[in-house]
C-alpha cells in the first residue's frame, strides 16, 4: 500500500487524512495516508526516515513549510517563489517540493465560488508565508490590478517588488478604490480576530475571502458581509489544496464537491 502524511505539530486535528480517505476512494487508489506528528527539532530526521522507508509523498504543514522547502532535492517554480512547501513526492529516488495552495485558492474562488479574476481588482491582506504562496497563481490568473497590504509594510514591499505591475501599501493607507476580491491572508483570524482594514475598504469589496477556515474566519466573513460583500472562508482552498496534492501524486483529479460539504458542515 503507498503510504502518504500530513507532517506538523501539532497535527492531530488535520483534516487532510479525511479528505484523502476520500479522494482515495472515489478514484480506486490503494494508498493511505495518515498524520505524522514531528517534535519540532526533528523535522528533517522523521521527513528522511518516512522516505527512507519507502513513503511516497507527504503534505506539510505549520510550523515546517520552510524546513520542507530547503530540505527536499528539487523545487518547482511556484515553491521558489513562495520559498516554502506543502507538497513532497519521491520521484526517481529525489524527494521534490511544491507549493499547492496557490492553486488551491485559485480552484476554490474560480470554480467553486464563481470569482472570476481575470482583469478584476485584488487586495491582499498580509505578507507572510500563505500570502508568498499563493500569490504567483493569483497573478496569472489575470488581475486588473493587484495591492499588497501589510502592517510590515516593508514586507509588502519586498513581496510586490517580486511582480511587474503589484503594488504594496500600509493596511492604513489601502488605495481608496473599488476592490473585486479581498484575500485575507493574515494570521489575524487564527488569533480570533478580524482583519485590522476599516469598514470602508469592505463597504467597496463584491468578494472577501479569507485563507483560515471554519470558527477562525468567523470574525472576518461576518464582518465582510455586514458591509455588503459576498465573503468566504479558506475550507474550499484546504480541499482544493488537497486535489492538486492528489493530481500530482497520484495522477487522477479527484471531484471536491462531496467532500467539502460533508466537511463545511462538520466544522460549522
Ligand atoms: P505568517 O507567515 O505568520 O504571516 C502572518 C501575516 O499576518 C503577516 O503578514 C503578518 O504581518 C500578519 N499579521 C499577524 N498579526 C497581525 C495583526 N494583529 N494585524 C495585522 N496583521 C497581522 O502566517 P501564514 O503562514 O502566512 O498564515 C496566514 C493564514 O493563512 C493563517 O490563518 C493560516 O491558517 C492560513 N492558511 C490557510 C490555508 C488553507 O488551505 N486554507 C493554507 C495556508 C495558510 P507582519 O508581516 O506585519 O508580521
Amino acid at each position: 500500500m503507498d503510504r502518504y502524511v500530513v507532517i506538523g505539530n501539532p497535527v492531530s486535528h488535520s483534516l487532510s487524512p479525511a479528505i484523502h480517505a476520500r479522494f482515495a476512494a472515489a478514484t480506486g487508489e490503494a494508498m493511505e495516508y495518515a498524520t505524522l506528528l514531528v517534535p519540532l527539532d526533528r523535522f528533517e530526521v522523521d521527513v528522511k526516515r518516512f522516505f527512507d522507508d519507502g513513503g511516497k509523498g507527504a503534505n506539510v504543514t505549520l510550523p515546517f513549510k520552510v524546513n520542507a522547502y530547503r530540505w527536499a532535492g528539487t523545487r518547482s517554480e511556484r515553491a521558489r517563489v513562495a520559498g516554502a512547501a506543502n507538497f513532497l513526492a519521491m520521484r526517481a529516488g529525489v524527494v521534490e517540493a511544491d507549493n499547492t495552495d496557490g492553486a488551491g485558492l485559485v480552484a476554490d474562488l474560480t470554480g467553486n465560488l464563481g470569482v472570476a479574476l481575470k482583469a478584476k481588482r485584488v487586495l491582499m491582506l498580509g505578507a507572510g508565508g500563505a500570502a508568498r504562496g499563493v500569490i504567483a497563481p493569483l497573478i496569472a490568473q489575470g488581475p486588473a490590478r493587484i495591492v499588497i497590504a501589510n502592517r510590515t509594510v516593508l514586507r509588502a514591499r519586498e513581496l510586490a517588488a517580486r511582480f511587474e505591475g503589484v503594488e504594496a501599501a500600509a493596511l492604513d493607507a489601502i488605495p481608496a478604490i473599488d476592490f473585486d476580491l479581498i484575500v485575507n491572508a493574515t494570521s489575524t483570524s487564527t488569533h480570533g480576530e478580524a482583519a485590522p482594514i476599516p469598514d470602508r475598504v469592505l463597504e467597496r469589496t463584491a468578494f472577501a475571502y479569507d485563507l483560515a477556515y471554519g470558527p477562525s474566519a468567523k470574525a472576518f466573513v461576518e464582518r465582510a458581509r455586514g458591509c455588503g460583500a459576498r465573503a468566504s472562508d479558506g475550507l474550499g482552498m484546504l480541499v482544493e489544496q488537497a486535489a492538486e496534492s492528489f493530481h500530482l501524486w497520484r495522477g487522477k483529479r479527484p471531484a471536491t464537491a462531496a467532500i467539502l460539504a460533508e466537511l463545511r458542515a462538520r466544522v460549522a
